[in-house]
């Protein structure tokens, strides 16, 4: 047999990549500098895994656009990379006040060492009240729609113009609602930043992270994932690819169940809100309505009365399917108490206890069940 062909990529593991004359290192060599597609001269640079992963995601996430994607070890490496990238000692930022709290935690370290100031904005702010926070220096907003455990849906296409109007680069992070319910780069966006480890991957068993850049973009993301090396092993990447070929399957299946528990959640007394962008009563539902092709797995509800921590600990200890953890996405459903106190800035958190729900692929049924027990638990506990 001279050509063996299966379905899916092989898994490349390497370090050092093997040339046969000196002309083709030279030629590799000047390709990998250049960041063109595919070329290779060592396998910080990709192998055939990685780059089989990389182009997936261009192909899923900015379908219709040039794209590039640079992969890294984890959602927030993605993150780090991207604002790396693309800021400089001097600039500004201005960044939604409901992003995933690790996000905030690099502005509020790693850039303020580094000479970059950031603004954090109420994610409820339209594009010109948006426009107006922008400063000579500021060259990046960050956006998150939905927010972290706030679920506000934020008037993207609109903030993206605005912002190439103003000469401001978009960044986004589209966890939430993954390629099958959000499209980026059709709203506008310059920057997707993407947790694979969640709903990519979607079996709760690799880290991984990737950013989607437009064409013109790229040659400065290259450069900075090339100067730190940002990279990712081939197993990891396989385990993405392999975890992908069922995400748009399991995103339906995450909605319905989510909406099932979520209405649930609606009649029951102790719960004063649930927030949920599909829900009709979400102050942004009609956003969310023009923008998405539909909702995940993840949500929060608001406590009617304020709680003491044993009660709290009383609704989300010891459920059989909704166990306490907080990297969701995968398979398994998930419950965890939110604590965003010090998360918010520029909208501290007014609302009563807020738990977050994710909808994972089990039975509507289990997470209900596991609900009741958890508020009887609640309502025994003083
Ligand atoms: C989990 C998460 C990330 C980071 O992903 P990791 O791979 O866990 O580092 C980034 N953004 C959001 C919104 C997330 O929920």
């Amino acid at each position: 047999m001279d050509r063996f062909e299966a379905v899916n990529v092989p898994v490349w593991r390497a370090s050092s990549v093997l040339f046969d004359t000196v002309a083709d290192v030279q030629a590799a060599s000047a390709g990998a500098a250049a960041g063109e597609r595919q070329a290779s001269n060592y396998a910080t640079t990709g192998t055939p895994t990685t780059f089989a992963l990389a182009e997936a995601i261009a192909q899923l996430e900015a379908p219709g656009h040039a794209a590039r994607v640079a992969l890294a070890p984890s959602g927030l490496a993605a993150i780090s990379t991207a604002l790396m990238a693309y800021l400089s000692p001097g600039e500004h930022m201005l960044m939604s006040d409901s992003v995933y709290g690790p996000a905030r935690l690099f502005a509020q370290g790693m850039l303020t060492r580094f000479g970059v100031q950031t603004t954090f904005y109420d994610p409820a702010l339209d594009a010109d009240a948006l426009g107006a926070l922008i400063r000579p220096n500021t060259r990046v907003i960050y956006l998150e729609s939905p927010g972290s455990y706030t679920f506000e849906i934020q008037d993207v296409p609109a903030i993206c113009a605005m912002a190439r109007a103003r000469g401001v680069l978009t960044m986004l992070d589209n966890a939430w609602a993954s390629p099958v319910f959000a499209r980026p780069f059709d709203w506008g966006v310059d920057v997707s930043l993407l947790p694979l480890t969640k709903y990519w991957s979607g079996h709760a068993d690799v880290l991984m992270g990737a950013v989607v850049v437009r064409e013109a973009l790229w040659p400065a993301l290259h450069q900075t994932v090339r100067q730190t090396g940002i990279c990712v092993g081939g197993d990891d990447a396989w385990l993405v690819l392999r975890g992908m070929r069922t995400l748009p399957v399991r995103m339906r299946t995450h909605e319905r169940t989510a909406l099932a528990v979520a209405h649930w959640l609606q009649a029951r007394p102790e719960v004063s809100r649930v927030l949920h962008p599909a829900l009709p009563d979400h102050p942004q539902h009609a956003l969310w309505q023009r923008d998405f092709l539909g909702a995940s797995g993840l949500f929060s509800f608001e406590l009617a009365e304020s709680a003491s921590p044993e009660r709290i600990a009383a609704l989300c200890d010891g459920h059989r399917h909704l166990r306490l953890g907080y990297s969701w996405g995968g398979y398994e459903s998930l419950i965890m108490p939110a604590n965003i106190g010090n998360l918010r800035t520029a909208l501290p958190w007014a609302g009563g206890p807020l738990i977050r729900i994710h909808a994972g692929l089990d039975d509507p049924h289990s997470l209900i069940a596991d609900l009741e027990a958890g508020f009887a638990a609640y309502g025994r506990t003083a």
